[in-house]
């Protein structure tokens, strides 16, 4: 058994999975790869890569699998010593799940649990309208483009809780109330 924590962070477009990564960053020392923040800073340094990526975030679509798996592996070989990971928007569909899987099954060191944050679309989209006002994130000011996440997500990434469930890893938490009280959810659903 490995004694490193490697924590999917699963949940919709605006449960709430940039704010508690930083909790469990700072309680755990883990490393944070965050995918959509990966990408918005190619975006910011104007890569190809970022050009590509920014068309299809605005519109709501997720980037493809071979961007994002790149990126992440990349992350994972520049840390090899952290006690942990913390994935952030990663994986977001079955193909991006069994690379992670293989990835870390080389270095054995396997996914320790997907926490899945809950959260009923109708506060999604009011979440993000919200977050719209200053994110300075074109994809949270429009109400078509939030539906469109949450469509994408629905039909692409929810599955997952499938695929992580039949590993046994699966915990879902119930991502309504004060950032404190989703904070000890988490603790606790980490044991
Ligand atoms: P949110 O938490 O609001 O979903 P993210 O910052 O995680 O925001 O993602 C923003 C956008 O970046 C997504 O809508 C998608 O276009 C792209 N993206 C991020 N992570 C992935 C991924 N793992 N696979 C494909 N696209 C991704």
């Amino acid at each position: 058994m490995s004694n490193k924590l490697n924590i999917v962070l699963f949940g919709p477009p605006g449960a709430g999975k940039g704010t508690q990564s930083e909790f469990l960053i700072k309680q755990h020392g883990l490393v944070h790869l965050s995918t959509g923040e990966l990408l918005r800073a190619e975006i910011k340094e104007e890569t190809p890569l970022g050009m590509e990526a920014k068309e299809l975030m605005d519109m709501g679509e997720l980037v493809p699998d071979h961007v994002v798996i790149g990126m992440i592996r990349n992350c994972i070989e520049a840390h090899h010593n952290a006690p942990g990971f913390i994935f952030d928007g990663f994986p977001r569909t079955k193909a991006q799940a069994e690379s992670l899987d293989s990835m870390l099954a080389s270095k054995s060191e396997p996914i320790t649990a997907m926490l899945a944050l809950e959260v009923s679309e109708s506060e999604l989209v009011k979440r993000l309208l919200k977050r719209g006002e200053t994110s300075g994130r074109a994809d949270d000011k429009n109400e078509d483009v939030i539906r469109n996440r949450i469509r994408e997500y629905e039909k692409k990434t929810a599955p997952l809780k499938d695929y992580y469930s039949a590993q046994g890893k699966y915990k879902g938490v119930n991502g309504v109330g004060t950032i404190a009280e989703i904070t000890a959810r988490l603790s606790s659903a980490i044991g």
